[in-house]
């Protein structure tokens, strides 16, 4: 019996870096992605199929084996936990830093501190290894306007150049991670489809190499 392979993607902007190394292995979607309403996509390997989920729901579907492999950050799986799963390979795209941040200027809080952030379990867990007592509140979105309103003292939030810090008068205190792109692997799928799944990892892994400078 033909075995199939469903892959675990996240639509936007880490898609177009993610299509390229997927390709690589003969992965390509049948149709584009991104103009689609699709979740589930065909590819030009008749065994291998997409699907295209929220980011925060990739390591979900691998950990229960719907999906066999995924693409997730760092970041998702610190906060989701990764039982269950293989990570075998560090993409290299996506990078970016897992920061705390505060007011610029502002001394650093005396005492019991408000945490804003979506990254609740990694804020806990950093803040506790630091010695600080903290009071995280749990936010979906725009992390940034929290201390500027006086819900938080500090954020725990996805920094890249610093811009939408800067923009809304943050500044990055210390450096919590850093993030990036990997592979996951449904730790069942890897045994019982390990030829057709190792033969993914090792193309991937390839053009992640072969992009990398010398
Ligand atoms: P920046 O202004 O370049 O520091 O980008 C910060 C914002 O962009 C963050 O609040 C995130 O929402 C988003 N962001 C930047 N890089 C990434 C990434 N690699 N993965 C997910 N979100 C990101």
């Amino acid at each position: 019996m033909t075995q199939t392979l469903t892959i675990a993607l996240t639509k936007g902007r880490i898609l177009k870096e993610t299509l390229p190394l997927l390709a690589a292995a003969g992965i390509e979607p049948a149709e584009d992605i991104d103009k689609s309403r699709k979740l589930v996509f065909e590819t030009t390997r008749p065994d291998v199929r997409l699907l295209v989920l929220r980011g925060a729901d990739v390591p979900t579907y691998v950990q229960f084996g719907a999906a066999d492999m995924g693409i997730s950050g760092k970041d998702t799986l610190m906060e989701n936990g990764a039982e269950g799963l293989y990570e075998p390979l560090d993409l290299d795209i996506a990078r970016c830093r897992l920061m705390t941040a505060a007011i610029k200027g502002a001394p650093p809080s005396q005492g019991r501190l408000r945490v804003a952030t979506k990254y609740v379990n990694v804020a806990k867990q950093y803040y506790a290894s630091c010695g600080r007592q903290t009071d995280i509140i749990k936010l979906y979105g725009a992390m940034e306007l929290a201390p500027i309103m006086h819900l938080a003292d500090e954020i725990v939030d996805i920094v890249d150049t610093g811009n939408t810090l800067l923009a809304n008068g943050l500044e990055p205190r210390e450096h919590i991670a850093d993030i990036s792109s990997r592979l996951i692997v449904n730790k069942a799928s890897m045994k019982m489809k390990h030829v057709l799944i190792q033969s993914v990892i090792d193309a991937i892994g390839e053009a992640v190499d072969a992009k990398r400078p010398a």
